[in-house]
C-alpha cells in the first residue's frame, strides 16, 4: 500500500474507500485488494493499525498490548494471514496456563481425570467442576444463546455450580476476553469462551475431548510481534493510504451514500467503509432518514473494554518458560507472560521482555493502577522480576470497543451492513463473534463476503 497526501486523491479510482486503517480496515484492504479491487484508505492518525500496532522502548519491542492471540491455528485472523501473505506468520503456541490461587498453582482442567486431580479445591469443588464442566463443552451453540441476556454467574448460580475457587478461576479465564466480571459477562460469550469454539463438534468429538483433554493450547505470539505483522500486512495489501486525514462527514442522498468530507475535501464516492468507531458515527454520518438516525444514535453508546499493561524489561532471563501465568488470589486478576520468550528479539540478548495486564481499575489513576498491578501479591509471587528491572514502560487503552455483556454479544452487533445502501461498517463493535484481533478478523470476513456478493449480483 502507498502513501498519498489528500490532494492527490481521485476519488472515482477506487473500488471502496475505507475511513479508518485499525485491524478491521486493513484486513478489509487485505482481502479486497487481494481480490482485485482497488482501495483507498484513509486514517485520521499519523499511523496505520488503531490499537493493534508495536514499538521500540530502550532496545525492547513492545506491543500495544499484551497480544497473546487467540486461535492462532483456525481462526479467522489467521485465515486472512495465511491466505494473503507469503509466506505466512510464524506462530508460537504457549505452553499453557498456570492459576494461581495464594499460595497454590493449577492449569484449566481439560478432561475428566485432570478435573479428578484438580489441585485448587478439595474433593466437593471437583466434583462441581466436572459436572458444569461437562455440560459446558457438551453445550450445542444453540443452547448458549439462549443465555446471551443473563450474566455468566446468574447461569452459574441456576446450574448449582457456586464453588468460589471455581468462579475465580473462570473469571480469570473470561475476564480479559469480556473486559468485565463474571457477575457482568454475558454467559452466552462466556459459555463460548469456555467450550473454545465457534463450531459445532460431533457428539463423539466432544466426548473424547472431555474424556482425554486437549494437549496443545490454540493461543500464541507472533514473530516479529505486532510491529512487523502489521507492516508486511500493510506492504501486501494493493491500494493507497493517506494519513493524518480524519473524516468529518459521511454523507447520504436518498437513502445511499454519497461520499465524505477529509479535512476539509469532498470526495464522492458510492462504496463507503467505515472502521471509525460506532461511538462517534452518530456525529460523522449526515443523514435525514429517521431509520439511519436511529441507528447511530442507538449504537453509539456501545461500552468498551479498558486495558493497562505493564511492560517490564529485566536485565536477566527470569522466568523464561511460554507459560500464561495468571494472579487470581489476592485479586485483581493479571496475567503475567514473558513475550522474549515466544520471541527472543524482542529483547536485547541475555534480557528478558515480560508483560503485565489487568483491566483498569474505575475511578483510579494510573499510578493507583500500577501500585495495585505490582502489589497484591505479585511482590511476593514474581518479587524477582521486580528486582530485575531496568524498563518500566505503561500503556493504557480499550481493546476491544465493546465489552461482551448482554445487548453487546455477537448477536446483539449491527454490522456489516447499515440503513445507508453503500455504507458498510467492520470493526470489534460491529460484528463478529470472539475477541481482539479475531473479532476485528470475523468482522472483516463477513464484510468482505458481503462485498463481493453485492460486485457480484
Ligand atoms: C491493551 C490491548 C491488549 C490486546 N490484547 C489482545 C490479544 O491478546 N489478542 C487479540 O487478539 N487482540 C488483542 N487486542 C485487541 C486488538 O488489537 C483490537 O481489538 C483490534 O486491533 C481493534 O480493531 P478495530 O478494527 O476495532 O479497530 P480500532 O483499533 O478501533 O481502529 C479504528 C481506526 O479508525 C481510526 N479512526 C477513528 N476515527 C476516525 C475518523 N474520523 N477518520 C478516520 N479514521 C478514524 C482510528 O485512528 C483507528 O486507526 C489488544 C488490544 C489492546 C489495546
Amino acid at each position: 500500500m502507498q502513501e498519498i497526501s489528500l490532494d492527490q486523491i481521485d476519488a472515482s479510482k477506487y473500488d471502496v474507500i475505507i475511513a479508518g486503517a485499525g485491524a478491521g480496515g486493513l484486513l478489509t484492504a487485505l482481502a479486497l485488494s487481494a481480490e482485485g479491487k482497488e482501495v483507498l484508505v484513509i486514517e485520521k492518525s499519523a499511523r496505520v493499525g488503531g490499537v493493534w500496532h508495536g514499538y521500540s522502548v530502550d532496545g525492547y519491542r513492545v506491543d500495544m498490548g499484551l497480544h497473546v492471540i487467540t486461535r492462532v491455528t483456525r481462526g479467522a485472523f489467521v485465515r486472512f494471514l495465511n491466505n494473503y501473505l507469503s509466506p505466512p506468520p510464524e506462530f508460537i503456541l504457549h505452553d499453557g496456563w498456570e492459576f494461581r490461587v495464594h499460595d497454590r498453582t493449577g492449569n484449566i482442567p481439560s478432561s475428566l481425570g485432570e478435573t479428578l486431580r484438580w489441585p485448587l479445591t478439595g474433593w466437593r469443588g471437583r466434583l462441581g467442576l466436572m459436572k458444569i464442566g461437562a455440560k459446558i463443552k457438551t453445550m450445542k451453540l444453540e443452547e448458549m444463546k439462549k443465555y446471551k441476556d443473563i450474566s455468566f454467574l446468574e447461569f452459574m448460580q441456576s446450574r448449582g455450580a457456586t464453588n468460589q475457587v471455581m468462579l475465580d478461576v473462570m473469571q480469570s479465564a473470561i475476564y480479559m476476553a469480556a473486559g468485565v466480571p463474571i457477575s457482568e459477562a454475558s454467559a452466552y460469550e462466556a459459555l463460548r469462551t469456555l467450550k473454545d469454539t465457534d463450531k459445532e463438534s460431533s457428539k463423539l468429538g466432544s466426548i473424547k475431548r472431555l474424556l482425554l483433554g486437549s494437549s496443545e493450547y490454540d493461543e500464541g505470539y507472533v514473530i516479529g510481534g505486532m510491529e512487523g505483522l502489521i507492516k508486511r500486512v500493510v506492504e501486501t495489501i494493493n491500494g493507497d493510504y493517506v494519513l493524518n486525514a480524519p473524516v468529518e462527514k459521511i454523507h447520504e442522498h436518498d437513502g445511499k451514500v454519497t461520499g465524505l468530507t477529509v479535512a476539509g475535501r469532498d470526495l464522492s464516492h458510492s462504496r463507503i467503509v467505515s472502521n471509525i468507531p460506532l461511538w462517534s458515527m452518530d456525529k460523522i454520518v449526515q443523514s435525514d432518514g429517521q431509520e439511519s438516525r436511529e441507528f447511530f444514535e442507538k449504537w453509539c453508546n456501545m461500552d468498551p473494554t479498558h486495558g493497562i499493561t505493564l511492560w517490564l524489561g529485566l536485565d536477566k532471563v527470569v522466568i523464561g518458560d511460554r507459560k500464561n501465568r495468571v494472579l487470581v488470589h489476592p485479586n485483581p486478576n493479571r496475567w503475567i507472560v514473558s513475550i522474549s520468550s515466544f520471541d527472543p528479539s524482542s529483547a536485547p540478548e541475555g534480557k528478558e521482555l515480560v508483560a503485565i495486564a489487568m483491566m483498569t481499575e474505575p475511578g483510579k489513576s494510573v499510578d493507583e493502577n500500577i501500585a495495585i498491578m505490582k502489589g497484591n501479591g505479585f511482590e511476593k509471587y514474581y518479587k524477582e522480576l521486580l528486582d530485575h528491572v531496568e524498563m518500566e514502560h505503561v500503556q493504557t487503552s480499550y481493546a476491544t470497543r465493546a465489552k461482551l455483556i448482554p445487548g453487546q454479544t455477537d448477536l446483539d452487533r449491527p454490522g456489516p451492513h447499515t440503513p445507508i445502501k453503500g455504507l458498510y461498517i467492520v470493526g470489534t463493535d460491529t460484528a463478529g463473534s470472539g475477541v481482539g484481533l479475531q473479532q476485528a478478523a470475523n468482522s472483516a470476513e463477513g464484510l468482505v463476503n458481503v462485498l463481493l456478493n453485492v460486485d457480484s449480483e
